[in-house]
């Protein structure tokens, strides 16, 4: 198969045409050593040395997201966290680095502590506008600029190009966490960031059933060196059926993210303006914040990911969830089947989430029984 005259769709059903040379299986083998053999003369003819820096089980995953996102070459790592931290720890402590200030919890949280405490300088803005972004920018003394669109909980989006444009002027690099868009509907490498990444737990692989990160890079440059130095000596490494796991997963990507896409939008319209509901926070919706832009840099759809706001306050929300059957109450998001969460609940002091909120991840399930579930949780919720 050649990657540059097929369709994504082509190349991520059959992971890039490859087959197993030994046996010729369709399915790759799941490659689980730790080490490799060293030659008599003393080298390395496999190019590898031994599982925590690199592994055979990663490389038609890696392979196939690199294509997807149109960069040169893509890192798995053993969770999303693993991938995002790494791209901090590659700075130097003193840098400093532009977060906004609606993004996900856990990574503003170890923005928060344990970086800071290594010595990043981190400054939390609103991602969303260009002007404050302008306003925070310090040349020469910026080293990363740390976008997420759709962002968790609100989906505020942010404008890839844009904010590219401006960290470059600064002498910065952008990397965007694409959890949400996916590749399917966003290629941040396109839009001028420098690195991507995925919580690939959620989206890539789809099914709920392992924990995975990964790292996309438009360049193999002295940072892209280091940041497979952080992987290797910090050793956030996946594990070896993990990864083929995800690759199976990612096989059926474009099918599960259109799927969301359409019956989250389909949920969007339904709820916007219901009387039980204050307000539905989702990109695709006219009046959303932020719409123009996702419009413009998202393809195809505008994600599986919505949030309402129940009328009634922090109880009514708490019992709309408790009242689900379809719905799971379950965080974490990208799966098959469909999951509600009162997100302020599980963020805690500080959250930027309303206690009236609802996170929703839509599933592939049919978008009228969503409907409908939420419908009944929503009236039981209010007597
Ligand atoms: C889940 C998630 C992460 C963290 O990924 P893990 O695999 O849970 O470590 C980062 N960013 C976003 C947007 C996420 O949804």
């Amino acid at each position: 198969m050649d990657p540059k005259t097929v369709r994504p769709e082509t190349l991520s059903a059959q992971a890039l045409g490859w087959i197993d040379e030994a046996t010729r299986a369709i399915t790759p083998p799941v490659h689980v050593s730790s080490t490799y053999l060293r030659d008599a003369d003393n080298g390395f003819r496999s190019g590898r040395i031994y599982a925590r820096a690199d592994n055979p089980a990663y490389d038609q995953a890696e392979a196939v997201l690199a294509h997807l996102e149109q960069g040169s070459r893509a890192m798995l790592f053993a969770s999303g966290m693993a991938a995002a931290t790494a791209v901090f720890q590659a700075l130097d402590p003193g840098d400093h680095v532009l977060a906004p200030r609606v993004m996900y919890w856990s990574l503003r949280n170890w923005l928060m502590t344990f970086a800071t405490r290594w010595g990043l300088q981190v400054e939390f803005i609103d991602m969303t506008s260009p002007q404050a972004v302008q306003a925070a920018v310090r040349p020469g003394r910026t080293r990363l600029v740390w976008v997420e669109t759709p962002a968790n909980p609100l989906w505020t989006v942010t404008d890839i190009a844009a904010t590219a444009a401006i960290a470059h002027a600064a002498g910065a690099r952008l990397a965007v966490d694409s959890t949400v868009a996916t590749p399917v509907l966003t290629r941040p490498l396109a839009l001028g960031a420098d690195i991507v990444m995925h919580a690939a737990t959620k989206y890539l692989n789809g099914h709920s059933d392992l924990v995975a990160g990964a790292l996309v890079t438009r360049e193999q440059d002295d940072y892209w060196t280091r940041l497979r130095a952080v992987r290797a000596q910090v050793g956030g490494t996946l594990g070896s059926f993990e990864a083929w796991l995800l690759l199976r997963g990612m096989r059926t990507l474009h099918l599960r993210v259109r799927a969301a896409c359409a019956a989250a939008e389909r949920i969007a319209r339904h709820f916007d303006g219901h009387p039980l509901v204050a307000e539905v926070l989702y990109p695709g919706l006219p009046q959303a914040q932020g719409h123009a832009v996702a419009a413009s840099q998202m393809e195809g759809g505008f994600g599986g990911m919505l949030s309402i706001r129940a009328r009634g306050g922090e109880a009514a929300a708490i019992g709309t969830a408790a009242h689900t059957a379809l719905w799971k109450r379950a965080t974490s998001l990208g799966g098959v089947e469909s999951l509600i969460e009162h997100r302020a609940s599980i963020e805690g002091a500080g959250t930027p989430a309303p206690t009236d909120l609802l996170r929703l991840s839509v599933g592939i399930e049919h978008a009228d029984d969503l409907i409908a579930d939420l419908e009944q949780a929503l009236r039981l919720a209010h007597g």
